[in-house]
């Protein structure tokens, strides 16, 4: 098994509750919501934070926006609003090491975040 949780998620060997799937991307329900909706989109390739992207990934990095906004649409969040976030690095809370879109939504969202 993979030592990465979201690379075992990725390919199944973990359990999750996915919501949408694709060749590229999984996005499956947040095991410690935040917000009614909080799903986590994460690409199937390992890439461990945003400053691991290279120009390669652009076009996966639109993807997983894409479906993000489609995923909040289906669940009827997309009119009132939603989060998008990409905590990157430890200052800024990120707990695992394989990138993820944090979608956030169905309670109202306060700015600035902590
Ligand atoms: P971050 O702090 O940005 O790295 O976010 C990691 C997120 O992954 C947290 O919101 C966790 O609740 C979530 N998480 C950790 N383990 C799992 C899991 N097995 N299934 C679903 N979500 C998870
Ligand atoms: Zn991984």
């Amino acid at each position: 098994m993979s030592e990465c949780l979201f690379c075992g998620i990725a390919t199944g060997e973990i359990d999750a509750s996915v919501v949408a799937d694709d060749d590229r991307w999984l996005a499956f329900r947040d095991i410690n919501p935040q917000a009614p909706t909080h799903i986590l989109v994460i690409p199937k390739r390992h890439v461990a934070t945003v400053n691991d992207l290279t120009g390669d990934d652009e076009t996966l990095v639109g993807e997983l926006v894409r479906a993000a906004a489609r995923i909040a649409t289906d669940e009827g969040i997309a009119e009132d609003g939603y989060r998008l976030v990409l905590n990157t690095n430890a200052g800024a809370g990120q707990t695992v090491f394989h990138l993820h879109l944090h979608l956030l939504g169905g309670r109202p969202l306060s700015w600035p975040p902590g």
